[in-house]
């Protein structure tokens, strides 16, 4: 038995299955009678040829050859075999010089001088074993890469932004080559609708240490919008944060159908269900903030008589271009315009003076009569006017039930009191 300098795996050992090819009988019988205490399956060939066919039957872990043989030598028999994933060890005496250089050119992982120290050949097998179990692990992991490059949306940047690596996914989504990505930032994806606050947090969080995650949504090379749920992670040196590696994943379907279910089909603005969504969010969000809000609902003065006296289809037509006003009107980040039924409208804005708030309410009015859009049967305007109710609460008093409810009943004035005028609400903030 083995002494305690080697720390022997006998599992390890005893599972294996070993290719032994030595021609000189009484050392091979030595060294099986030795292995086989420690290995089940030792299977022994007595020249290169036969090692070469036991080869392709019993699939060994690892080959132990001697080289000069009859029939045909051990460095060719390996050759031959030419798998670099199993080990080979070689037992070998200082006559085989003239092989040596042979010998460099395959995988031979040991050498062991006869006569064979049993105890160090048994040593070697081991640590062979243990090495190309790791070189296996390895190679899973390359082929992880190799799942990784194809399959998932990947990008490397630097701490100044500059993209150093990515994905075959990642190029082939946005259809730019892997030349045309590296060394660039990712403004070149850069939507224009995407708000600067949105990188300034994202830039924030990740020099900060913090991963960061969100929706992004971007262009590609043929200018097609996608979207993608983004998580990037600072990768660190020590303290120091050396670049940025961030993953993607395409939710660009997911957001279309999102889009679908929050529009209204006619005017292409927000519907009631988004709006419902909205007010609830931004009235928290000035909570929070501190911030002010505004709602305009707006409803099409005489819109049964434009109906009546020009038909269903022009007055969808009618309702198109005034919704078109109001999307304009909205173009800000923190603005949205809503259909909210029928030829009722109501816009949301943000970050403004009650002062501006009136007069951009003041010119969307007039905004829409100047559109002129013939409405011969209307008693107040020879072309298609609105009526607007204007009602602005700040954190203090902020409450979305309130704050429709005033605007619509200054609508309400607005309708008595003549049509086509804005009216604000007398609870607006000061
Ligand atoms: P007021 O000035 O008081 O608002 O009068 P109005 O006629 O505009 O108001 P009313 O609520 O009596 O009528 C609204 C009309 O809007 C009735 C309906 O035919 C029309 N309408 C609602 N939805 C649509 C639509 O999708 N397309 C068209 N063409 N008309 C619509
Ligand atoms: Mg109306
Ligand atoms: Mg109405």
């Amino acid at each position: 038995m083995l002494n305690n300098s080697y720390d022997i795996d006998k599992t390890l050992l005893w599972n294996l299955t070993v290719l032994y090819v030595e021609d000189e009988k009484l050392i091979a019988e030595e060294v099986y009678f030795f292995l086989s205490k420690y290995i089940k399956n030792i299977h022994i060939a007595y020249n290169g040829e036969e090692g070469e066919k036991l080869y392709h039957k019993i699939k060994p872990d690892i080959i132990i050859t001697d080289i000069q043989m009859p029939k045909q030598n051990g460095l060719k028999m390996i050759e031959k075999i030419n798998n670099k994933n199993i080990p080979v060890i070689v037992t070998t005496a200082f006559s085989d010089v003239e092989y040596f250089v042979e010998a460099l050119e395959l995988n031979i992982n040991k050498y062991v001088m006869k006569p064979i120290d049993l105890k160090k050949l048994l040593e070697d097998i081991q640590e062979c074993i243990t090495i190309s179990n790791i070189k296996n692990e390895l190679f899973k992991h390359d082929n992880l890469v190799n799942i990784v490059n194809t399959n998932i949306l990947l990008s490397i940047t630097n701490t100044k932004g500059i993209i150093i690596e990515v994905s075959d996914a990642f190029c082939n989504f946005v259809g730019y080559t892997k030349e045309e990505i590296i060394n660039k930032s990712h403004a070149i994806f850069k939507y224009n609708k995407t708000p600067n606050s949105f990188y300034k947090h994202l830039w924030s969080s990740i020099k900060n240490g913090k991963i960061f995650e969100g929706e992004i949504q971007n262009l590609k090379k043929n200018g097609e919008v996608y979207f993608l749920n983004i998580r990037i992670t600072p990768i660190f040196k020590g303290k120091q944060i050396i670049n940025y590696i961030a993953i993607g994943e395409n939710i660009t379907d997911k957001k279309k159908l999102e889009l679908l279910v929050m529009e209204d089909d006619l005017t292409k603005l927000y519907n009631r269900r988004h709006f419902n969504e909205i007010i609830n969010k931004e009235t928290r969000r000035i909570k929070r903030n501190q911030g002010i809000l505004h709602m305009l609902i707006v409803d099409i003065d005489y819109f049964k008589k434009y109906n009546d006296t020009y038909g269903h289809p022009k007055g969808d037509e009618a309702l198109k271009m005034v919704a078109n006003i109001f999307k304009k009107s909205m173009s800000r980040v923190s603005d949205y315009a809503f259909r909210l039924g029928g030829e009722e409208f109501c816009l949301i804005y943000t970050n403004m003076t009650k002062k501006d708030s009136i007069q951009l309410a003041q010119k969307i009015v007039k905004h829409i009569e100047d559109l002129k859009i013939k409405h011969k049967t209307s008693i107040i305007s020879k072309y298609l006017t609105i009526s607007a109710g204007l009602m602005i609460q700040n954190s203090s008093n902020i409450d979305e039930k309130l704050l429709y409810k005033n605007a619509d009943e200054a609508l309400y004035l607005a309708k008595t009191n003549g049509r086509n005028k804005l009216v604000v609400s007398k609870d607006c903030i000061k």
